[in-house]
């Protein structure tokens, strides 16, 4: 992974084998889906010292308490210590790339997010899915 700067944005381009590394990660995750196996989503991220971290889907019956695999997965991290996440698999749903974009906006780090689309491996910056973001800023 190599740090870049555009303006003010900081942030990680990974290589290729880390991209593709990170998705196996979270399809392999897939089977830890909570209550039922392969029932749910799955993803991986990888924090600024190179750590991956799975996250799974955990459903709840009342469905307003179930957590989002990225949620889990930012848990995950924090858990561990780790708060400075550089990229995360995807797609993602609208909650979840906020959850995405507030770790961003703490981090400093536009988290990149690591999708297959066509037959590619694409990173797209948390901050470019987010046009209209609110908050701008954090009320810390
Ligand atoms: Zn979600």
């Amino acid at each position: 992974m190599l740090e870049k700067k555009l303006g003010k944005r900081r942030f990680y381009k990974l290589t290729e084998f880390e991209c593709i590394n990170l998705l196996k990660v979270g399809e392999e995750a897939f089977k830890n889906t909570y209550p039922k196996s392969r029932d749910g989503f799955a993803v991986a991220l990888m924090t600024v010292s190179g750590n991956v971290y799975t996250g799974v889907s955990y459903r709840s019956d009342t469905a307003t308490l179930t957590m989002h695999s990225e949620a889990t997965a930012l848990v995950h991290a924090a858990i561990h210590g780790e708060k400075n996440v550089v990229a995360i698999t995807g797609p993602n749903c609208h909650i979840c790339k906020q959850l995405i974009y507030e770790s961003s906006l703490r981090s400093g780090i536009d988290v990149v997010v690591i999708i297959r689309e066509g037959g590619k491996i694409k990173q797209i910056p948390i901050s470019k899915m987010m046009p209209y973001p609110w908050p701008e800023k954090l009320n810390e």
